[in-house]
């Protein structure tokens, strides 16, 4: 906030000073909120009084959008102000799905059907024509349907509004509609720069244009009837007949492997998540010393050193293990096999990291980065690594061990068990819970031997 106010407000008051109109694009939903802070603070600056020309734009395939527009309407009110509104379907659709897959996030930020979308469109146009006199809408699109139903929407007043097309794009279309129309305007937005700057633009049109569910490329093909082109968005979609308004090739991000669960994921970009997170880790303060625990003891007889790195309050000193600890543990883990073979018992310790991070844990994101000692991104990835290998090992072990088999290196007693104990040599500085459970949960995975399908089952839960 405050490198971007005051670098916007100046650019809105040139803007005033020439009496230009001027917008603020919208990008990726994860800088909405933020985006919406930045638009409030530039708006309500005095210096703008009397000038109607500030705007922002608004994608209809962010299921926020309708509230958004209530914030903004919200906004004018308070200062007395109109604002021009961009009614956008939005360009990033892929990249929003799949990084809500990779961030593991609860849901998708963005309608999966693009008939929600298109019905999104006109239902944040109707509200927006409701508050022309706060707001002023500028409906852009390429959609000669689309542009109907707006028409419809304002009914005999086509008055306080105006749609925008891209350079180049939609030309047939507006001029149809403007040279019968003298009361519709539509405004041309003309990007301008160097090649390097237009690169993105360039090849964000050409995904959208060649994209099949795009209506302008629907419309250039010739094999695809008219009808189809007019059919309305409430039809497309069939609530109605039982249709869900979720593509049903698209899983939840947290389904996204099907027969494991995607690691629960962060997102930044919620204001909620983010102040939880920071409350969290201000709130740890103790200080703590990594070192080998056996069993559930301190150990670290080998070599002591201060943790390298980024200087962060809490972390202190790393101790490594000994051979001398290595043999105090192997035969206490030899001892105890049986113990962690049984299926119940065996599974506790997952459990207890049932949930290291996501949006329903938002504190124990906090006491994972703060435990994995890096950027909060870098530690909540980590963490989600780690719980993705040992979901995937113990997916591994359901399908491969599910029936009890001999083990080649126990044949003499071939008790459908696993190898035995073993020592699992941990070299890894960087990103070292994760790496320490990809060694651990294959070694699991050996283990897993008919009762052991118990256990993997609910270390799948994890
Ligand atoms: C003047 C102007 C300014 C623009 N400024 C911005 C901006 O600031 N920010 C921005 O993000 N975009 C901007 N756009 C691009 C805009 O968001 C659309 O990508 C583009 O206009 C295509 O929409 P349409 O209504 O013309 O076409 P249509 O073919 O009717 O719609 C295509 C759109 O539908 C949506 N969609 C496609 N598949 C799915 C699906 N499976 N589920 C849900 N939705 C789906 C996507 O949003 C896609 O872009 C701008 C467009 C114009 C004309």
């Amino acid at each position: 906030m405050r490198e971007l106010v005051p670098d916007l407000l100046k650019l809105a008051q040139m803007a005033k000073a020439h009496q230009l109109n001027f917008t603020v694009d919208a990008e990726e939903a994860d800088r909405l909120e933020l985006s919406l802070d930045v638009i409030g603070a530039v708006f309500s600056d005095p210096s703008l009084a009397g000038w109607d020309g500030f705007g922002l734009a608004i994608q209809a395939y962010q299921k926020r959008a309708p509230q958004v527009i209530d914030y903004i309407d919200d906004l004018c009110k308070r200062n007395g102000r109109r604002m021009m509104v961009r009614l956008v379907k939005g360009a990033y659709w892929d990249t929003e799905v799949k990084r809500a897959q990779e961030r593991g996030l609860d849901d998708y930020p963005v309608w999966t059907r693009k008939p929600a979308t298109d019905l999104s469109y006109l239902v944040c146009a109707a509200q927006m024509l409701s508050k022309r006199e706060r707001i002023f809408p500028q409906f852009a699109t390429h959609n000669a349907l689309t542009v109907s139903m707006i028409l419809e929407l304002a009914g005999a007043d086509r008055t306080g509004f105006e749609f925008q097309r891209l350079h180049g794009m939609g030309e047939a279309l507006y001029n149809n509609l403007l040279s019968g129309n003298e009361r519709i305007a539509c405004r041309i937005y003309a990007p301008v720069g160097g090649y390097r700057d237009l690169l993105a633009y360039l090849v964000r049109r050409l995904l959208e244009n060649g994209a099949n569910s795009s209506f302008v490329a629907v419309a250039g093909d010739k094999n695809v009837p008219i009808a189809n082109l007019l059919e309305r968005p409430v039809e497309r979609l069939g609530i109605d007949q039982g249709k869900s308004v979720r593509h049903n090739q698209i899983p939840m991000p947290l389904a996204l492997y099907g027969e494991r669960k995607n690691s629960a994921g962060f997102e930044f970009g919620h204001r909620e998540s983010l102040e939880e997170l920071i409350a969290s880790l201000a709130g740890q303060t103790a200080k703590v010393d990594a070192a080998p625990l056996v069993p559930g003891r301190r150990a670290g007889g080998g070599r002591s050193c201060p943790v390298a790195g980024r200087p962060q309050p809490g972390r202190r000193n790393r101790a490594y293990a000994a051979v001398a600890d290595v043999d105090r543990a192997l035969p206490r883990a030899a001892r105890d096999l049986p113990v962690v073979e049984d299926a119940g018992r065996g599974a506790r310790p997952a459990r207890q990291d049932r949930r290291p991070v996501g949006s329903q844990s938002r504190p124990a994101a906090g006491a994972a980065v703060r435990r994995s000692w890096q950027d909060a991104d870098d530690g909540i990835a980590e963490i989600r690594e780690a719980v993705d290998f040992c979901r995937y090992y113990a997916a591994q072990a359901r399908k491969l061990f599910g029936e009890a088999e001999a083990m080649p290196a126990r044949p003499a007693r071939a008790t459908g068990f696993g190898a035995g104990a073993g020592v699992c040599l941990h070299l890894a500085v960087e990103f070292s819970l994760a790496i320490f459970s990809a060694g651990f949960g294959r070694a699991r995975r050996r283990q897993c031997r008919r009762r052991q399908a118990r256990a993997a089952d609910a270390a799948h839960r994890l």
